[in-house]
């Protein structure tokens, strides 16, 4: 899972992280610090007696009792040595034959030979290399990640892509929650029946909702109109629905049931072949009538004294089929519905979209609306828990 991580290949030490997050890099750096202050009094000599040391001699194979081989490096003669040394050597190098030993270990050879390539120049390469390595991480660290503009990461390491992904999950459970309450309720869902124009009885195939159905109901009330006392003011759902003689309860199914017909219902004639555009297909997208005492509605364009026989799909079998049809949101995506219906008036129309992201940038506002939605219905995470789906 994650945004598109890839295998890194560090440009200094060729492990798997970016450079910028090399550790070795700067542990050679501060080591290449010192050995450039001590150059001309430690390290350039540890450099020229490496030089020496690896002419100076020849290793041989040697078994111990047990038959296990290891390396012993003989000196070689002095005439030889000298040769190497003038050529190696630019300028005049004073060494001394008899001080160096006749023979040495791998160990000993090694702890010498080590220093064998060490320059002036490769030491102050790895100094200047750190140093603008440095510089870039300190100009990422400053950066913004793209998703929620906080800096010193990116949206790959982003904790906040996260927390939204799990927010919009919850989200889309809670709204399929209450579409699937209020449409058993009125019993809108395959198998409903309406009689249409024609005298054939249809069926409903198939509450035809978004696929994705995200519908936030928050803080609803109305448009502001003339309160009783002459201020204009709104009037919160509460006051609203006693006003109209039902319960918030009631507003709120109402609302999911509007949703769902505002996506369109497809009804196709009993006996007639399923299909989106065969000509039995009968759309209805708008109630004409909802009784909350004897939970029925009475769909748009259908004949008069007509009815919604109702569906007697359960609650339980309602959710499991619109809570599958659950997509992740993506930042990336420029053309898709990354975006929420939140209903926030009455009587303004239902709902609003609100864009869940801005050029791949979270919108702060859309979140926190879906975060006091899921905060407002907690109980009703733990009822879809104990459904039978
Ligand atoms: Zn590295
Ligand atoms: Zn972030």
């Amino acid at each position: 899972m994650g945004y598109g991580y890839r295998r890194k290949t560090c440009g200094y030490c060729r492990k798997d992280h970016a450079i910028l997050d090399c550790e070795k890099l700067q542990t050679d750096a501060a080591e290449a610090e010192q050995k450039l202050k001590e150059w001309n009094t430690k390290y350039k000599l540890l450099a020229e007696k490496a030089i020496l040391y690896s002419e100076a001699y020849k290793y041989e194979r040697e078994k111990d009792a047990e038959g296990n081989s290891y390396y012993v490096y003989y000196k070689r003669d002095k005439e030889r040595i000298q040769r190497q040394v003038n050529y190696r050597f630019h300028t005049e190098y004073e060494w001394d034959y008899d001080s160096m030993p006749d023979q040495l270990t791998n160990g000993d050879f090694c702890e010498i030979e080590k220093h064998r390539y060490t320059t002036e120049r490769s030491i102050r390469r790895t100094i200047e290399k750190n140093k603008e390595v440095r510089a870039k991480a300190s100009a990422r660290a400053k950066k913004a990640c793209s998703y929620c503009r906080q800096s010193g990461h990116t949206v790959r390491t982003c904790s906040q892509v996260k927390k939204d992904e799990m927010l919009h999950r919850k989200v889309h459970m809670i709204s399929s929650y209450k579409y699937a309450k209020a449409l058993s309720r009125f019993g809108v869902w395959t198998g409903a029946m309406v009689t249409g124009k024609s005298t054939m009885p249809k069926m409903a195939t198939v509450a035809h909702l978004p696929t994705n159905p995200l519908l936030v109901p928050s803080n609803v009330e109305t448009s502001y109109s003339r309160q009783p006392d002459g201020e204009y003011r709104r009037s919160s759902a509460k006051e609203v629905c006693k006003k109209a003689g039902i319960s918030v309860e009631d507003l709120y199914d109402f609302l999911y049931l509007k949703s769902a017909f505002e996506g369109g219902l497809r009804f196709h004639s009993v006996g007639e072949q399923e299909g989106y555009y065969s000509g039995s297909n009968y759309r209805i997208s708008g109630m004409a009538e909802v009784c909350f005492k004897t939970d029925t509605v009475k769909p748009e364009q259908i004949d008069e004294g007509g009815m919604l026989y109702k569906s007697s799909a359960t609650l339980d079998h309602i959710y499991s089929r619109i809570s599958a049809r659950y997509n992740k949101p993506n930042q990336k995506e420029r053309y898709g519905s990354n975006e929420i219906n939140i209903c926030r008036h009455i009587d303004d129309g239902y709902s609003s979209r609100y864009d869940l992201y801005e050029k791949k940038k979270r919108k702060e506002e859309t979140w926190n609306k879906m975060a006091n939605f899921v905060k407002e219905n907690k109980d009703i995470l733990n009822k879809i828990k104990k459904l039978n789906v």
